[in-house]
């Protein structure tokens, strides 16, 4: 079949903060690049991003780097590559003032500086009093970062290809990575993009729980290309439960709520997080916060007629802080709770939030896999930013604003290399018919008309398996059942059909793909899930309650044939001394 193919130096799967800040260093750097993105670049979920960006400018209270580096270390759990982190800390100012000077219109200080708050887990002097390091744009601060990026890339001529979707990798026979086999969504045509260099930068899979504050495009499918391109997912046990998701519908309430002094209480009235983290109280870490919540509730003190949620009151901050502060806030409580937060609490449990594992990457945002009793191999061509990569720098727990500081630098670090890289790679190499197959097959397949299932019955089993599976507290014996049943549904998959071919929408089949991949990234969770026996960060064992370093102090990586291997961490900073294990206490 003659398809049509475009060249390009690099091609950047994911228009989101990640996808658009390597775009932008690249184009600024005279590559030609392609941008893909399966929605307009500015509904990428970046867009959604609330409370901000971490960064120690100390603008607010004493700040500096080394002590953002600690808090990340520290929050996650002892797991995150200190080498990376180290990097993004040290790096976070200045990705910061660059935002500034392209336009991003942070809110300000009477200073006239960038106004900051305090978030979770954030510390003056390794561990002493709260920090106030996050970067914001009132409540809408990714909304800021996108739409800035996204006209900065215009003005740099990036090519976008809006409203396309990436199928597969396009990989040789001696392992380079060619570029993308995509599908244009509204006429189903496909393009063949060749690069030099492919950027994964699709972001997270949020979609494989019921309850989430992710929307429906966070599918995994860079994740699930890589698996399919034999490359192992890492740390995939690690996924972040936000405390204060709207209670029974999962929309978030950022934490910067409780940055301007919000508080969570259970029914007796009682600010409990007072007795689980007495110092950090409702700025503890994420995972503490989330577990607190839980026990809450399941110990009988939740609120509401069915007491399964808590709840968090803002109303003491004042109208006027609300609505200069969290005007988002109170506008999700009022449009989906009927609920002012000006007047009444909003009800919150934990909720999705953040795949903490994804590809594999270093520092320079390659993608890296373990070869052997040698050192780490790069794929050559392949690059990963963003929430689908795991670098790693949130470990098994990440802390809030760290996430879109993470997608800045690491977006921008993947380019830099890129432009070096296409400095000694003069031409593309060739591309054989054979290299697109795997990707054609996968929109063929669902063609097949018949009698089976419809995707969308498989995707909602899917979400609850693993909401009762793979929750805030796991346990062997659930997890075990739920691995059996997410391979069940696997199969039933195989069989299963897109409802109704006289009135076939290319979305349908982009739907029924998406799905394909979520059940990938699903049984990589779940897997990883139940073979850690420990508890670290986000993932609490009900049966192995306590942090095992001895064991337990590596990374896992989980292959699409099911199996799992292990890899150290990083423990050795750049230019710093380590910062070695200790006890967890907010
Ligand atoms: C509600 C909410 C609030 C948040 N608030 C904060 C915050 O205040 N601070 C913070 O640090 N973090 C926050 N986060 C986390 C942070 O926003 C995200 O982790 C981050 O924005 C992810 O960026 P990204 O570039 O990796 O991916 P995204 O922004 O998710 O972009 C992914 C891109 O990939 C594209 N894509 C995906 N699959 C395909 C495909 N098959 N083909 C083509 N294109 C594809 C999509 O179209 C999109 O353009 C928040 C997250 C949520 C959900």
């Amino acid at each position: 079949m003659k398809l049509t193919s475009r060249k390009f130096d690099a091609l950047i799967i994911g228009a989101g903060g990640g996808g658009l800040r390597a775009a932008l260093q690249l184009a600024q750097g005279d590559a030609s690049v392609a941008v893909v993105s399966k929605v307009f670049p500015t509904r990428s979920h970046t867009v959604a991003a609330q409370g901000g960006v971490n960064a120690a400018l100390a603008n607010v209270t004493e700040d500096n780097w080394h002590w953002h580096m600690f808090d990340t270390i520290k929050g996650s759990d002892y797991l995150g590559d200190q080498d990376a982190i180290e990097y993004m800390c040290r790096a976070a100012s200045r990705v910061v003032y660059e935002l500034e000077h392209s336009g991003v219109p942070f809110s300000r200080l009477e200073s006239g500086k960038i106004y900051q708050r305090a978030f979770g887990g954030q510390s003056r002097n390794f561990g002493g009093e709260q920090a106030t390091r996050t970067c914001a744009a009132a409540d809408r601060t990714g909304h800021a970062i996108l739409h800035s990026l996204y006209q900065q890339n215009i003005r740099a001529k990036t090519h976008f290809f809006d409203e396309y979707f990436a199928i597969d990798l396009i990989i040789d026979k001696q392992g380079y990575v060619l570029g993308a086999v995509v599908m244009e969504i509204e006429s189903g045509e496909i393009l063949v993009i060749e690069a030099k260099a492919t950027l994964i930068a699709t972001g997270g899979a949020g979609q494989i729980y019921r309850t989430t504050t992710n929307a429906l495009i966070n599918t995994g499918d860079g994740m699930a290309m890589a698996l399919r391109a034999n490359i192992p997912l890492q740390d995939m046990e690690f996924f972040q439960f936000h405390p204060t998701g709207i209670a029974g519908k999962g929309m978030l309430i950022t934490e910067g709520v409780r940055g301007e002094g919000g508080y969570l209480v259970n029914a007796d009235n009682e600010r409990f997080m007072e007795r689980y983290a007495p110092k950090a109280k409702d700025l503890a870490s994420r995972d503490v916060v989330s577990r607190a919540i839980s026990i809450e509730v399941r110990e009988g003190r939740g609120c509401g007629p069915e007491k399964d949620h808590v709840m968090l009151k803002i109303d003491h901050l004042g109208s006027e802080v609300i609505k200069k502060r969290l005007p988002g806030i109170r506008d999700t409580s009022m449009t989906f709770l009927k609920i002012d937060p000006i007047l009444n609490p909003i009800p919150v449990y934990p909720t999705a939030h953040y795949t903490m594992g994804g590809i594999p990457t270093n520092r320079y945002g390659q993608v890296v896999i373990p070869v052997r009793d040698t050192p780490e191999e790069a794929v050559p061509g392949l690059y990963a930013a963003g929430e689908c990569a795991c670098v790693s720098v949130h470990g098994a727990n990440r802390l809030g604003g760290n996430s879109l500081l993470d997608i800045l630098v690491f977006g921008r670090a993947a380019a830099n290399h890129i432009i070096q890289f296409l400095a000694e790679t003069r031409y593309h190499r060739p591309l054989e018919e054979s290299c697109v197959e795997q990707a054609l097959q996968r929109v063929a397949r669902w063609d097949k008309k018949g009698s089976g299932e419809s995707v969308n019955q498989i995707k909602d089993e899917l979400k609850r398996v693993m909401e009762a599976h793979c929750g805030v507290f796991r346990v062997d014996d659930v997890l075990r059942e739920g691995v059996k049943k997410v391979e069940a549904l696997a199969i039933r998959l195989q069989d299963a059909v897109i409802k109704d071919h006289s009135k076939i929408f290319n979305t349908a089949r982009i739907e029924a793909m998406e799905l394909e991949n979520l059940m990938d990234i699903a049984k990589a969770t779940v897997v990883s899930a139940q073979a850690r026996t420990e508890s670290r960060g986000a993932h609490s064992r009900i049966d192995f309650t306590e942090r095992d370093d001895k064991h337990w102090l590596k990374h896992s990586l989980y292959f699409i044939d099911g199996h799992l291997d292990y890899k150290p961490v990083r423990t050795k900073p750049i230019t710093v001394e380590s910062f070695p294990p200790k006890a967890r206490i907010y």
